[in-house]
């Protein structure tokens, strides 16, 4: 018996984390300091890229991506629609096209088939990029999406809010750490306090890729430079520019000392979520419960742990009365109503609306207890079982 909610996520925050944002606090700078610098170098030599660029949060990673990539309106963008809404309204701020593609049923990502079959309708370039999702911390096949990019014509970002830590590996069989941008053009992170590394809010974007990596760096403070290499004149020492209509989002200090402390954990995060998993695996086997497919030779980053049930519904009510805040993720982003107003509508993607349909996220998260996930297991058997 748990006589406390438990939630399908949470933060966790250890007295390392909160010395390093004391710390932070005496240091001389609270924003636009070295603090962020050392976490852009930390997180850029974890994922194996050339750059990573802090920012405000992951909604500002994905509309910077818009920006640096030059998305104009009425430039089409291809996302998925399970999904966290963000990842197709980062481009809608740019004035983009959003078209979703449906997902496939085994991993819940982008059907890279479906993608091609968009494609392949319509005249090289009409698509500016496309925005695959890590659902549920899945790592997609990113060199699947470079060989379309390279015969259709698009950038690539990935939206990886929810698979920081997470690989996959390449037809030579060489293990490729998501954000490391080896096949992608551009990868987002978010961290919200339900994702892996929690800051209150914050963000980044990864590149490889130096004029796309100048322009995120050029709009998350305003649109100004100070670099004189990239500068039409130099005045002075004050001297600085605005060269484009850009944007503050940029992330603190003391965001940045908490990123710094917590991406010391990430290795272990992604190993007790993966133990999480596996138990939950073993608990539901053989039962009425479709649990998360994984591929060989990936690692998953479970930020979600969603299973399959016939009576969801019911399901997810049974487990709110017993304290367990499990949550469906995602609603398709296609059927809101803001993106109705384009046309979309029900039955324009049957594959993520059958998963809408039975999808429950249960709780995740390397803090839960043995007795928690206990708790949880007892329940869900107790309710598909009868
Ligand atoms: C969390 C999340 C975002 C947005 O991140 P914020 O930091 O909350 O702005 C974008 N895409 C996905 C898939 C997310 O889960």
């Amino acid at each position: 018996m748990i006589d406390h909610p438990i939630p399908y996520g949470h933060q966790f925050i250890t007295d390392g984390d909160v010395q390093a944002v004391v710390e932070a606090l005496k240091s001389d700078y609270m924003t636009q300091g070295p603090g962020i610098e050392n976490f852009e170098k930390d997180f850029a030599g974890y994922l194996g890229c050339r750059y990573a660029c802090m920012v405000s949060n992951g909604t500002a990673a994905l509309h910077l991506c818009a920006l640096a990539l030059g998305i104009r309106p009425g430039d089409k963008v291809i996302t998925t629609p399970i999904t966290f809404v963000a990842s197709a309204n980062g481009f809608r701020y740019a004035g983009a096209e959003i078209v979703f593609c449906d997902i496939d049923p085994d991993t819940y990502c982008m059907d890279v088939a479906k993608l091609e079959e968009i494609l392949k309708a319509s005249p090289k370039g009409t698509y500016k990029a496309v925005v695959p999702v890590d659902f549920a911390g899945y790592p997609v096949d990113e060199e699947k999406f470079r060989r379309l990019a390279d015969r259709y014509g698009f950038a690539i970002v990935v939206d990886a809010c929810h698979a920081p830590g997470g690989s996959f590996s390449d037809s030579r069989g060489d293990k490729q750490m998501v954000g490391n941008c080896r096949y992608a053009d551009l990868t987002c992170f978010s961290f919200h306090p339900v994702k892996h590394i929690a800051t209150g809010e914050g963000g980044a974007v990864t590149t490889n890729n130096p004029d796309l990596y100048n322009k995120l760096a050029l709009y998350r403070t305003h649109g100004i430079t100070k670099n004189p290499d990239l500068m039409t004149k130099v005045d002075g020492g004050w001297y600085y520019e605005m060269q484009e209509l850009g944007f503050n989002y940029r992330i603190t200090e003391l965001q940045a000392a908490l990123g710094i402390s917590q991406l010391k954990r990430l290795d272990w995060s992604i190993s007790r979520r993966n133990e999480i998993a596996r138990k939950y695996d073993e608990a539901f086997r053989g039962m009425d419960i479709r649990t998360p497919f994984r591929a060989e030779g990936i690692t998953h980053a479970f930020h979600l742990y969603v299973i399959q049930v016939g009576k969801r519904k019911e399901l997810y009510d049974f487990l709110r009365e017993n304290g367990i805040l499990s949550q469906v993720l995602y609603i398709p982003a296609h059927t809101m109503p803001y993106y109705r107003q384009f046309g979309w509508k029900e039955g324009d993607t049957p594959a993520a609306e059958e998963y809408y349909r039975h999808c429950l996220a249960l709780p995740m998260f390397p803090s839960l207890t043995d007795e928690e996930q206990d708790w949880v297991i007892e329940k869900v058997i107790e309710f598909v079982g009868r």
